[in-house]
């Protein structure tokens, strides 16, 4: 005979009906389903946002996949939001001080602690989500040649000159627009775009225009300044095969064993001393 005494007195078919009917107006015909329903939209977007987190140590480029990760997390914070409302409601219908209203209770309070560990998790990946270590932005420029086509100039991404700008008789260049030898490139053509080449270059091809037959082989310059840095390079940075530091402000452009360019920061004497020995190179 059984006399266990501690044991849930047994469910009447009443109890069972009273159980599934509605409590709430947001309960559904079938007891309480938008609440599991709906958990299942955080804890599928946090599984996902785990996945994307490993994937991004291993693609290529992570940046995609960090990103995928921060908007699922998001995304499991308001749903799981969603379905703990409604989750409320349920909770609200059962009787206080039943087991069944102290389980609810603690399951509530276990899954809004973990809603506030992906909160936390969310505002900390925001403050770090477009952090870079360097981030670079630069412009392009297509010299404008176009009109001249069929001139009989000799046009390649510029108008093509000689060692003395001359691009055809009469007919001298300057500025962005020129494309000239340069002993620096080893005699290629090149074309420079910076003030300081299209001042130059400009009194260069005038002298040659009034008859002083020079090579123009002015070492290009420029200077950029970025906030408190002033970054100047002397040569052809942009013929380079590699850069290294000879000192902490100096860096050497090499092609091959050669020195084609110098950059400098906040070392504009040093810069000077080096656009220096280049123009010798190129001499
Ligand atoms: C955004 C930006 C930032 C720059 N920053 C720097 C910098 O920090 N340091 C630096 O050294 N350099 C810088 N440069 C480059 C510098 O501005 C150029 O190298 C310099 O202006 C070139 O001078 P230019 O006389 O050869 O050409 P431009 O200054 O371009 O002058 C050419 C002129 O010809 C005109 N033109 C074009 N086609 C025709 C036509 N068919 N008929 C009549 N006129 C025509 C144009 O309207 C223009 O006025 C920068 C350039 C840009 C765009």
């Amino acid at each position: 005979m059984d006399t266990d005494t501690r044991r849930d007195p047994p469910v009447t078919t009443g109890a069972l009906q009273a159980a599934k009917r509605p409590v709430t107006p947001v309960a559904g015909p079938y007891g309480h389903p938008f609440h599991p329903m709906l958990v299942t939209v955080p804890i599928g977007a946090w599984v996902a946002s785990i996945v994307f987190d490993l994937a991004s140590r291993w693609a290529g480029e992570p940046e995609v996949f960090v990103k995928a990760s921060f908007w699922l997390i998001g995304v499991g914070i308001v749903a799981a939001v969603v379905a703990a409302l409604f989750g409320l409601l349920d909770l609200l219908a059962i009787p206080r001080g039943t087991p069944a209203f102290k389980t609810g209770l603690t399951h509530m309070a276990l899954n809004l602690t973990v809603v506030v560990l992906y909160a936390v998790s969310f505002a900390l990946r925001r403050d770090h989500l477009d952090e870079a270590d360097v981030t670079v932005a630069a412009l392009g420029a297509i010299p404008n040649i176009e009109w001249l086509e069929g001139s009989g100039l000799t046009l390649q991404r510029g108008v093509v000159c000689d060692e003395h700008l001359q691009a055809a008789e009469h007919v001298w260049c300057a500025g962005d627009v020129a494309a000239w030898p340069h002993p620096l490139a080893d005699g290629e053509l090149i074309r420079i775009e910076h003030w300081t080449n299209a001042a130059e270059q400009g009194a260069a091809a005038a002298r040659n225009l009034l008859g002083d037959r020079t090579p123009y082989e002015a070492v290009p310059y420029f200077w950029s300044d970025q906030y408190d840095v002033k970054i100047q390079a002397a040569g052809l940075p942009q013929r380079a095969e590699r850069f290294e530091y000879a000192e902490p402000d100096v860096a050497l452009a090499y092609r091959g064993d050669r020195v084609v360019a110098a950059v400098t920061f906040n070392a504009p004497r040093k810069l000077m001393q080096h656009r220096r020995q280049l123009a010798m190179v190129a001499a």
